[in-house]
């Protein structure tokens, strides 16, 4: 058994990742790791802030861990929320505040192309490794759904007509930016371990 520390205090997260794990990984919380912090994310680029997580957390445990950025970008809005994301309308992190923020900031746009981006930092046998997984989509007028967190009920993937809260969790894993950063993550841990690549 291969035991990571995710460097997250984000419940939502953990569920997806741990639905997407097979035999012979297990994923310990910061929680369960007994470490209490919030981790900062001080940079301009998911890649950065994605970096500080896993080193901070490997700084204190010694141990293999990973940790993950997310970002929604949205190309009207250049890019944004971005980084800045789970603080887009404010330090308080409020899911609601921020999808409302979102949909008045994109209130007479045309253009809803937008994209979800995960990047994952594995910090393994004292090395740093990088995977990206791309979303793209587009954001609704309304919110839709009661499922999931975060911008959830604004995003809708391309090859689907729901939003990612009107999909199970099994559904959005079908289309999900984690999922396919997780991919990548666990096709290189079983090359690592010399396990089954597929
Ligand atoms: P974090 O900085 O990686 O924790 O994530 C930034 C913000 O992006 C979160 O607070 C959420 O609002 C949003 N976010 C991250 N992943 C998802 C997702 O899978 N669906 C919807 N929103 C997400």
């Amino acid at each position: 058994m291969t035991t990571l520390i995710f460097a997250t205090n984000n419940q939502n997260k953990v569920k997806e990742i741990r639905a997407v794990l097979q035999n012979g990984f297990e994923i310990i919380t910061l929680k369960e790791a007994g470490i209490d912090i919030d981790i900062p994310e001080p940079h301009d680029t998911l890649s950065a802030n994605a970096t500080e997580k896993s080193t901070v957390i490997h700084r204190l445990t010694g141990k293999n861990c990973f940790s993950e950025d997310t970002g929604l970008e949205v190309a009207a809005l250049n890019g944004e929320p971005g980084v800045r994301s789970a603080r887009y309308a404010g330090e308080d992190n409020n899911f609601q505040h921020n999808v409302l923020k979102l949909l008045a900031n994109m209130e007479n746009t045309e253009d809803r192309s937008a994209q979800f981006r995960t990047v994952i930092s594995l910090i393994l046998d004292d090395k740093e490794y990088q995977f990206e997984g791309i979303c793209k989509g587009h954001i609704t007028r309304h919110q839709q759904g009661a499922g999931g967190f975060g911008y959830d009920p604004v995003f809708i993937p391309e090859g689907s007509d729901r939003t990612f809260a009107e999909m199970t969790m099994e559904e959005k894993n079908i289309f999900s930016h984690r999922k396919k950063a997780t991919a990548q993550l666990i096709q290189f841990l079983n090359a690592q371990y010399g396990k089954d690549k597929s």
